[in-house]
């Protein structure tokens, strides 16, 4: 009886320090312990040699033992199981990866940055400057003062608090502002966001971006003018791409001139963009007037400059083709994620 005891007590050490690492050991294990001729049944065997008055208590601690195998058993198959399951499971690194999606840059966004490049690699500095100005900034020092018609083209909106305050028309009013602070030389664009009391339509928006120029040193000339907007023109368009200048007037340069290129659109043909004349204006330009260079104390016998500005809106039209410019402010992601890859 004792012995008996010792036995499955020795048995039930061994079946606790059991390991099984695939089936087969887990195989192993059942017909060892718990097969027809295994060591439970072999045990339970002796039960006949029992005294009668120890059955009852014998019973109990045979039934626990085959409890004990069996449960090792599940132990062992669900572990063998759970392996085969995460080697399924497991990280095939051979797979291509699921791409990530990533959101696109706003087209204007894209050309703007393009634009800055551009300028940049001429040596141009970018500057940047308030959205709301007052009215010597945005007017008066680009000589338009008060009643002068040309004010009438850039009609905007006042601050009810502070009427001298306005929402900037164009961003000429960083150029002073640079004016202002430097001193000759200088070189900068000023991109930005400018306002404008209009009735919004596909041709016309209350606000666009632009992106405007400003050189000034001793002897810049019309042919400075001329070589800087044509190196532009051609890094962002491509070299066939054919430039025009056209006599006009702007308050804050003299000689004035606009500037357009040959309809990208429609090859020059004539379509409803260029209003078919094959033509195309870019953006507006000339030799900053002297009484401007003089509002800021910079000698205009010493020192000339050219100026240019143009619309962000007007270029990713082109570049793009999009003939409504609320698409740009309508936030519709089925026309923002054409852009998608793009730089
Ligand atoms: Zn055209």
């Amino acid at each position: 009886m004792e012995q008996l005891l010792q036995q499955i007590e020795l048995y039930k050490q061994e079946i606790a320090a059991a390991e099984a690492t695939n089936a087969d050991m887990v195989e192993a294990f059942r017909i060892k312990y718990l097969g027809t001729k295994g060591l439970v049944k072999s045990v339970m065997g002796e039960m006949k040699n029992v005294p009668n008055d120890q059955k009852k208590a014998f019973g109990q601690i045979l039934n626990d033992f085959k409890l004990f195998a069996e449960n090792k058993f599940e132990i062992l198959k669900q572990s063998i199981d759970d392996s085969q399951q995460s080697t399924a499971n497991s990280i095939d690194l051979s797979l291509p990866g699921s791409p990530v999606s990533v959101g696109t840059r706003h087209p204007l966004s894209i050309v703007r940055n393009q634009i800055v490049s551009i300028f940049k690699r001429l040596g141009f500095a970018v500057s940047e400057g308030p959205e709301i100005e007052d009215d010597w900034h945005n007017f008066g020092a680009m000589n338009l003062p008060e009643d002068h018609p040309a004010r009438d083209m850039q009609d905007t909106f006042y601050i009810s608090q502070n009427p001298a305050w306005l929402l900037r028309t164009h961003t000429s009013s960083v150029q002073a502002r640079v004016m202002e602070h430097q001193k000759p030389p200088i070189r900068v664009i000023c991109p930005g966001r400018v306002y404008r009391n209009e009735t919004i339509s596909a041709r016309a928006h209350c606000f666009f971006h632009q992106v405007e120029g400003l050189y000034i040193d001793e002897n810049v000339s019309f042919a400075d003018l001329k070589q800087t907007l044509y190196f532009f023109v051609q890094e962002m368009f491509g070299k066939e791409v054919k430039v025009r200048f056209r006599p006009s007037y702007f308050p804050f340069t003299e000689p004035s001139a606009e500037m357009d290129i040959s309809c990208l659109i429609c090859d020059s043909k004539g379509c409803n963009v260029c209003k078919h004349t094959g033509w195309v204006e870019i953006l507006g330009s000339g030799m900053v007037h002297p009484k401007v260079l003089e509002n800021f104390g910079i000698d205009s016998n010493k020192y000339t400059g050219f100026a240019f500005g143009m619309g962000v809106e007007r270029i990713c039209q082109l570049k793009y083709q999009v003939n409504d410019l609320r698409l740009y402010s309508q936030n519709d992601v089925r026309f923002l994620k054409q852009f998608t890859g793009a730089i």
